[in-house]
């Protein structure tokens, strides 16, 4: 494989395996894993815990100069800092999933963390997961994925994620939540979910995490 560190993005919907695979694709190539998804939640976390409403865009703006997000990896894993504290579980609750798909449609947050994202991926050796990591943040990625799978299995992924963490979520819930969640992030006019032009798309429904990183990497070899 090549001696230059690339830059790879995976773009997807909710429950697309994106993270479970980023996370392990960085492992096995010695990258980062960049997770662009946790800077929204954090931001999300802040607005709520000052009783921001998070769908007046001014008054979320109005935060942002407060706001300082640094991340640091523990082999290779993200740990998401917001203003000196560790948030990174905190940033997982369902408060904060509910309410981060308006946050993240405001144009100025937009820029705000796109331009943060940029200066960390930008030296390469890093796998980058979100909605617009090949089309936004790095249009010109080295190799560029788009996961997706079922409604169904992305639902059943969610729930179990969340039963780890001794939350229950009816099926039919799960799956509706997932749903709200692509219909606002791909109908957004902020750099809403789309399938980069030329990104490889991967439907996940049938393949285990470690199939698919397997199959990521002889394509990235190829
Ligand atoms: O990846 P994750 O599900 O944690 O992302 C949470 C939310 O953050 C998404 O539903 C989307 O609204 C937003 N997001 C985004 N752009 C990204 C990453 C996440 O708009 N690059």
């Amino acid at each position: 494989m090549s001696a230059r560190k690339l830059i790879i993005t995976l773009d997807g919907p909710a429950g697309s395996g994106k993270s479970t695979t980023a996370k392990q694709l960085a492992q096995r190539l010695g990258y980062a894993y960049l997770d662009t998804g946790a800077m929204y939640r954090a931001i999300t976390l802040m607005v709520l815990s000052r009783n921001v409403n998070p769908s007046i865009p001014a008054d979320v703006v109005s935060l942002l100069p407060e706001i300082k997000i640094e991340l640091t990896y523990i082999d290779g894993i993200q740990k998401t800092i917001l203003n000196g504290k560790d948030v990174s579980e905190d940033i997982r609750n369902i408060d904060v999933t509910n309410h981060v798909s308006a946050v993240s449609s405001i144009r100025e947050v937009r820029q705000f963390l796109v331009k943060q994202q940029q200066a960390i991926g930008k030296p390469g050796g890093y796998v980058i997961d979100g909605r617009d990591a090949g089309t936004v943040i790095f249009p010109d990625a080295d190799k560029k994925f788009f996961l997706t799978a079922d409604i169904e299995t992305r639902a059943r992924r969610r729930q179990k994620e969340l039963e780890a963490n001794n939350v229950i979520v009816p099926f039919n819930k799960m799956a509706e939540e997932i749903h709200a969640r692509d219909t606002f992030d791909e109908g957004r006019d902020e750099s809403p979910l789309v399938k980069p032009a030329d990104a490889m798309v991967i439907d996940n429904s049938n393949m285990t995490p470690e199939e698919q990183v397997d199959y990521i990497i002889r394509l990235i070899q190829d």
